[in-house]
């Protein structure tokens, strides 16, 4: 699809998404995780976190932001992965060629800034200037939180973008 083609409404997405009705077969699944696996990452459109794993729908909670980073709404969501949906294994996995972690918070805003039309200045974009070392933080995070019990593994990984391998960090 592309920017220039860009359809009207969303009629061509509803009738994709009839498509995909008329074959679906997984109604009445619950919602936790059947893999333990509970992954953070990023928005980005070149990441496939079920099937980069070998998971498969059903398998795993997913959360995702810009450049794959621990917010406080990225914590929360792994505590009710933890407690409440069968995580037992965490994944914390920012990417190669990463927006930002590859540019300054100045050039993001000037971007921003550029499309708007309107200064952006006042608005954070939180952009992560070493990856590997914010990646180690963010594991920090999960595995010192009150709320997630030493029983759970948590790994930090990048993935290559170009490759479509992990490369475990921590
Ligand atoms: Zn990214």
């Amino acid at each position: 699809m592309s920017e220039t083609s860009t359809p009207q409404g969303f009629d061509d997405i509803l009738e994709a998404n009839r498509d995909y009705a008329s074959t679906f077969t997984s109604g009445g699944f619950d919602g936790i995780a059947k893999a333990g696996i509970g992954i953070v990452t990023c928005m980005d459109s070149r990441i496939e976190p079920l099937k980069m794993l070998g998971l498969e729908l059903g398998d795993a909670k997913i959360f995702r932001n810009p450049g794959a980073r621990m917010s406080d709404n990225a914590l929360e969501a792994l505590v009710l992965g933890v407690h409440l949906l069968n995580v037992k294994r965490i994944m914390i996995v920012p990417h190669t060629r990463c927006a930002v972690g590859t540019n300054s918070e100045e050039l993001i805003r000037e971007k921003v800034s550029e499309s708007a039309g309107v200064d952006v200045t006042w608005h954070p974009f939180n952009v992560v200037t070493d990856q590997v070392k914010s990646l180690g933080m963010d594991v920090h995070r999960v595995r010192s939180h009150p709320l997630i019990p030493e029983t759970v593994q948590v790994g930090g990984f990048m993935y290559d973008v170009d490759t479509g391998l992990l490369d475990q960090k921590f």
